[in-house]
């Protein structure tokens, strides 16, 4: 908002452009700055995981072929990764990423084994052929070993091994937070995303296994069945997964604003008809997604939803699903507003990550608010479409209660290391607060829709989406999002009412902040513009009834 008022800012427009130029620069270079100076509480895993190493800077990952045998009874995998890459600058040493229990066997470039050493999970491995600028090469990654079992998924990562009601392998990962490289070798840093996957699963015959993308074809021996899985579009490492059970499949398609998408569902049998009842959302979800966000944004890989043991994660155009076939979140409306029990969170959250966390991805998680905030902010906007206006800001108002204010929404910068989980709740009512600072729906939901064709496929920095918002809005939000997404401090209207004057001023906000809030005055509508300075408002009559307006996530105080 800075210092240009909020009702004039087209003409300002070039002025702020330059502005915003500016701003740019500057918190690109004080990203780079933190980036590259962590705070000395992180250790050198954190450094090796969270920052672009001179061993990673160099390559630029093309492909993953991932072919993976799996042995349920013994809960271990064995595997191949065949990673292309495309050289950048001349290296000599290539960083991947694998941590224990699993091993990596041997890497082999041109037929040849290379040596290499590993410090924790980065393995750092020696190149003989000269890594020439713009070379496409391919390095194959053997492995194998029994992945870090997930105690309590999807929270904390690795694998799980359950049974379904027959006593038949129900098995599946997730490995947010933790990494893909917990049970596959590959280059587990979120800013460098392959631009395809062919991922081929084996499992004991008899069980389904179900991988990201669309199945290209299965075949079987006496003891096994290997499912090919195809994903024609970039790919993060984390939405990377493998589902394992004697799943019951059904499909359906969905004509969207991108043709026809292809709907693929696995489920436990004995919860085949439960799922067909539930899953009918997920043409819902799409119709209210694609209204809000554009179309979604992996068409040529279809969508699945997968029945897993574990709650859900959004998985890329494979988006797990473990919430018990109710509605609410395992049946609860974290909301309290009652709206939350009108559907199934699980599928409406963690598709809604296909926009947000898979088509536009944080370069580092320190930037997460990207991915949850959006996320948690698009289950509004399908009660929105669904409900109504008042329906939604009930339902996000409902969700402050769960805000702790406790750590800034960004974390820090090149050390694996993710924000307050404000980013959710607070996040989700930045954005409605957003909402009304820009004050026409339409204009809004243009803005979400551009940012899904702007940064289409792309992994992205807090920077660019905070621009590109204030660019595409007319307002300049930089002291907006400094103080929603860098501090703790909720800004604070203080006000006294004497007659028909109303005083008012701004506590607890960073430097600049100007906010404009509306206020209901003698139920009339009106926009205020608080700064630091106290101010006075003048009406035509006493006022003899005042509200903030609801929808504008700040605190107040009435001095008398
Ligand atoms: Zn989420």
């Amino acid at each position: 908002m800075s210092r240009i008022s909020y009702h004039f800012h087209c003409i300002l427009q070039a002025k702020l452009n330059f502005f915003i130029s500016i701003c740019i620069l500057f918190l690109l270079i004080s990203s780079c700055a933190k980036a590259q100076i962590a705070p000395s509480q992180y250790s050198r895993e954190d450094i090796l995981k969270g920052s672009i190493t001179p061993e990673r800077e160099w390559w630029d990952a093309i492909h993953y072929d991932l072919t993976i045998q799996v042995k349920p009874e013994l809960k271990f995998i064995t595997g191949v990764n065949n990673v292309s890459y495309k050289v950048l600058k001349p290296y000599q040493i290539i960083q991947i990423d694998l941590q224990e229990p699993m091993k990596l066997l041997a890497a082999v470039q041109d037929g040849k084994e290379l040596s290499f050493r590993n410090e924790g999970a980065a393995y750092f491995i020696k190149l003989d052929k000269k890594q020439k600028k713009g070379k496409l090469n391919e390095l194959v990654l053997k492995f194998e070993g029994s992945p870090v079992e997930g105690k309590r998924l999807p929270w904390d990562g690795g694998w799980t091994w359950q049974e379904d009601a027959n006593g038949k392998t129900f098995a599946a990962n997730a490995n947010q937070g933790i990494g893909s490289s917990v049970w596959w070798p590959n280059k587990d840093i979120p800013y460098d995303e392959v631009d395809g996957l062919d991922f081929h699963i084996t499992v004991p015959k008899g069980l389904v296994a179900v991988g990201n993308g669309k199945l290209v074809d299965s075949s079987s021996t006496e003891e096994t069945t290997t499912y090919n899985w195809t994903v024609k579009n970039p790919i993060n490492s984390y939405g990377i997964s493998a589902d394992i059970a004697d799943y019951a499949h059904f499909s359906d398609s969905y004509t969207g604003e991108k043709g026809t998408l292809d709907l693929n569902f696995y489920v436990l049998k004995e919860n085949l008809e439960k799922a067909k009842e539930q899953f009918k959302q997920v043409p819902q979800m799409l119709e209210a997604f694609e209204h809000w966000f554009g179309p979604y944004p992996f068409y040529e890989d279809g969508y699945k939803l997968v029945e897993v043991p574990y709650l859900g994660m959004e998985h890329q155009s494979n988006v797990t699903y473990g919430n018990g076939y109710s509605n609410g979140y395992l049946g609860r409306d974290l909301s309290g507003s009652g709206w939350g029990l009108k559907f199934d969170y699980i599928i409406i959250h963690e598709s809604g990550h296909e926009w947000f966390a898979n088509n536009i991805t944080n370069k580092d998680v320190a930037d997460m608010w990207v991915h949850e905030s959006f996320t948690t902010y698009s289950e509004n906007l399908f009660v929105d479409y669904y409900y109504g206006k008042e329906a939604s800001s009930d339902y996000v108002i409902g969700m402050r209660g769960s805000i702790r204010n406790d750590r800034p929404i960004i974390g820090t910068y090149g050390v694996d290391q993710e924000g307050s989980g404000d980013m959710y709740f607070k996040g989700a009512n930045i954005l409605h607060t957003l909402r009304q600072l820009i004050e026409d729906d339409e204009k809004w939901r243009e803005i979400l829709r551009c940012l899904n064709t702007e940064f289409y496929h792309q992994t992205v920095t807090t920077s660019q989406v905070e621009n590109f918002i204030s660019k595409k809005s007319n307002i300049d939000l930089s002291q907006f999002w400094e103080q929603y997404l860098r501090t703790t401090m909720i800004p604070k209207l203080e006000y006294v009412i004497d007659g028909s004057t109303l005083k008012f001023r701004y506590t607890d906000i960073v430097e600049d902040f100007d906010m404009p809030v509306q206020v209901n005055v003698n139920q009339t509508t009106e926009w205020i513009y608080p700064t630091a300075e106290w101010k006075t408002q003048s009406f035509d009559a006493s006022i003899s009834d005042f509200e903030i307006d609801r929808d504008f996530y700040i605190e107040s105080k009435e001095i008398k």
